[in-house]
């Protein structure tokens, strides 16, 4: 039945076609393709940025020779006066915004008193300019404008536009000026997202195994063909027999899957296909070759028919054509794969899925598949996550980019696959992942239990969440709330930073779902160790110490202000609370909380309370206490950093893990005046690092006096279990003479250790 109606072309083929890649809206995801190539195409930049902000001049002046900026590149301007026209710091409407660092909004630019005329640029027809510094590390690199024939004052959003434009090309700039290739992204190429169609939810990380093409013949031509028709029955006869024992296992009762697995049965024992094969043979070519052409003829044919369920057949034909050629000794699927492995495979049939599933992977993605298909079927009765219908990643599909054991991201609750994740990205589906856990279920009676110790002192147990649907974890932990979202790693997740809009509908959302509890907002911590593709690429020599974070956000602050308006806009009347990462002095601080204060301001409907608070991750800062608790809602101590630069220890370096500890007296003696002095300030403070969610330092912060916890979700509930069975009351005197009898800096785990292991074990 199959093979007559494959015969048979098909009246429309709409819908078949590619779906045609996303354009990207936005003119940052243009410019940060161009810069994630590999050659640095300044001169491409004017025409995006000009095309984006609708203006018939876009110029970009680099400074050269300490005080000179040449025009570099230009769009709308003569072509012959780059390289040629120069003007110094100071001299005209780009000297100037070059002197002063700020931006000039002019409707009639060339009545402005700066104005310097330069013949050879044929700017005469253009009335109005916005011109935008390019600042790096506070320095003026240079000055990127565009202009219009009509007075016009440009908008605030393309003020904005262009100062985030101007900040990306900062990142460029020294690289045209070395004439280098930028830098690659941690583990070599870049990241890169492609969103598509979940088939069957759940998330895996794990490295990539690909689903091959079908082995090539070795041979063509048979000697003897009635010999090789022998072979190809017998192996026709092989296959069979394994395929249903291995349908005879998975075949259930009834249900969608006994559907699909009958559906492929009754392929696979179609007299038709075999029919084709066995005429291949007998025209002279090999049982292999054979299986080759005639796949090859019935892909050809099938791919023009737009009915799915003929589609469909696609993927049981090659499932059948490898079966056939592995009873025929050549190839077949691996004996065994990485395990928690990702299957990428262009098409897939159910029984292939089945094999694979056998083999332990954690995930699929198949280009050509739809949530009505048959292997979204199997894979959800197989509680296999899927994705399928992929596009995105730049012009090429993930087939051609993913390499056989490079790490995938395989988000199917979003239909989202990120090749090569950031390892916070993935760090952080890592964790999603084991609070799901099914250890966490036997835990789940822990979740309305409120978070206090033996002696019955109260806790507040936090989630660190960064990815959105992680809020789910609120409900499945019974946490008080979110301690600390990275808002950092939803962008990366996303691949980059939303306007305004976007940005606050996603906030609005995880406020919804959080309802009463409070989150804590960290704006972009993005630098050091956590990159977006093609922001901040700077090639820093020692990048976590380097221009991140807060720092750019306070010296480029379009992109901060955006995100600040988003969140108030989110907010609309309900409490909201902000922290700021990598504080460094108090100052710094004040700059970032006057900016949120504005933008709350700003947007209709203000936040109804507004709890702004600081990381304290910088030590500077602790030399600066007084006026930092003077000046802040809260403070939350992030160990992580703090740590790192407490110890001068890398905290990506393997070979320092674990070689300072925060249970050593010095750590301990800064914890305990940390909550002394904040609770003599009135200050909220906690610890939102990782030592927060590990039992003996979550013990030893609460006998020292911070009981407000923020962890990942997989630690939440283990610790509330542990907690409620310590009496802090009789561990502070234990605490106290193990701190007394302890010199230098040394790890006191041991002794803290064995305390808890005897008094905190279930009764
Ligand atoms: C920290 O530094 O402790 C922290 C919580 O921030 P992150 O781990 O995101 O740097
Ligand atoms: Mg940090």
């Amino acid at each position: 039945m199959f093979w007559t109606l494959v015969g048979r072309p098909s009246q429309t083929d709409k819908g078949l076609g590619d779906k045609g890649m996303a354009q990207p809206r936005r003119l940052l995801a243009r410019l940060r393709e161009v810069m994630a190539r590999s050659v640095v195409g300044l001169a491409e930049l004017p025409r995006l940025i000009a095309a984006e902000l609708v203006s018939e001049v876009c110029s970009i002046y680099v400074l050269v020779a300490g005080d000179l900026l040449q025009l570099a590149a230009t769009v709308g301007l003569q072509e012959a006066a780059v390289g040629q026209t120069r003007l110094r710091v100071g001299e005209g409407i780009v000297g100037l915004v070059a002197a002063t660092g700020a931006a000039l909004n002019l409707p009639d630019a060339q009545n402005h008193p700066a104005f310097a005329y330069r013949s050879e640029t044929g700017e005469e027809p253009y009335t109005s300019m916005l011109a935008v510094p390019v600042l790096r590390a506070g320095k003026t690199r240079g000055v990127l404008a565009v202009q219009n024939r009509v007075p016009r004052l440009y908008t605030e959003e393309e003020v904005e536009e262009l100062e985030t434009v101007a900040m990306l090309l900062a990142e460029l700039l020294p690289a045209v000026a070395e004439a280098a290739a930028p830098e690659e992204g941690a583990g070599g190429a870049l990241s890169r997202r492609f969103s598509g169609t979940s088939l069957a939810p759940g998330l895996a990380v794990g490295p990539l195994t690909r689903r091959g093409a079908l082995a090539a013949p070795e041979r063509l031509l048979a000697e003897d063909s009635a010999a090789e028709l022998r072979r190809l029955e017998e192996a026709g006869a092989k296959m069979r027999r394994r395929l249903d024992r291995l349908l005879a296992d998975r075949l259930p009762e009834e249900g969608a899957t006994r559907e699909v697995l009958e559906a492929y049965r009754l392929v696979a024992s179609d007299s038709g296909w075999f029919a084709r094969l066995a005429a291949g043979v007998q025209s002279g070519l090999t049982a292999e070759a054979a299986v080759h052409r005639v796949t090859a003829e019935v892909r050809r044919r099938m791919r023009r028919l737009a009915d799915p369920y003929l589609r469909e057949r696609l993927a049981d034909l090659d499932d059948l054509a490898l079966r056939l050629l592995e009873a025929l000794g050549a190839g077949g699927l691996p004996e065994r794969v990485p395990n928690g492995a990702i299957l990428l495979a262009r098409r897939l049939g159910p029984a292939e899925l089945i094999d694979w599933h056998a083999r332990g992977i954690s995930g699929v993605i198949v280009e050509e598949a739809t949530p009505h298909g048959h292997v979204a079927i199997l894979a959800r009765s197989l509680g296999l996550p899927a994705v399928g219908a992929l596009e995105g990643g730049g012009a090429e599909g993930i087939g051609q980019s993913a390499g056989d054991g490079e790490w995938v991201v395989l988000d199917a609750d979003e239909g989202r696959v990120i090749l090569r994740p950031e390892e916070d990205v993935a760090e952080s589906y890592r964790q999603a992942l084991a609070a799901r856990s099914s250890e966490q279920e036997t835990l789940g009676a822990w979740r309305a239990r409120p978070a206090a110790t033996a002696d019955g002192t109260r806790l507040r147990l936090m989630l660190n969440i960064g990815l959105p649907h992680e809020i789910g974890q609120l409900e499945a932990t019974g946490a008080a709330g979110v301690g600390l979202f990275r808002t950092e790693i939803a962008m990366m997740a996303l691949g980059a930073v939303p306007d305004a809009t976007d940005q606050a509908a996603l906030y609005a959302r995880l406020m919804d779902a959080a309802g009463e509890r409070e989150i804590v907002f960290r704006t972009l911590d993005l630098g050091g160790d956590k990159l977006l593709p093609g922001v901040l690429r700077g090639a820093e020599g020692n990048p976590a110490m380097g221009w991140r974070s807060l720092r750019v956000g306070l010296d480029r602050p379009a992109v901060l202000r955006r995100q600040l308006r988003a969140l108030a806009l989110a907010a609309r009347g309900r409490p909201l609370s902000v922290m700021f990462p990598m504080v460094a002095t108090v100052e710094e601080f004040v700059a970032a909380r006057a900016l949120l204060e504005t933008e709350a301001r700003r947007v209709a409907g203000p936040p109804g309370r507004l709890a702004i608070g600081t990381m304290l991750e910088v030590p500077a800062l602790l030399w600066q206490l007084p006026g930092l608790l003077a000046a802040a809602d809260f403070v939350s101590i992030g160990t992580n950093d703090l740590m790192q630069f407490l110890f001068a220890a890398d905290r990506t370096a393997p070979a320092l893990a674990g070689r300072y500890d925060i249970l050593s007296p010095p750590v301990l003696d800064l914890m305990e005046s940390l909550a002394a002095k904040a609770e003599a300030a009135g200050v909220a403070l906690s610890v939102c690092g990782d030592a927060a969610g590990e039992p003996l330092a979550a013990i030893t912060l609460a006998a020292l006096g911070i009981t407000t916890l923020s962890m990942s979700a997989a630690s939440l509930l283990p610790l509330k279990a542990l907690l409620a069975r310590i009496d802090l009351a009789a561990f502070r005197p234990v605490l106290a003479g193990i701190r007394s009898a302890a010199s230098g800096g040394a790890s006191l785990r041991g002794p803290i250790g064995a305390w808890v292991g005897e008094h905190g074990g279930p009764d």
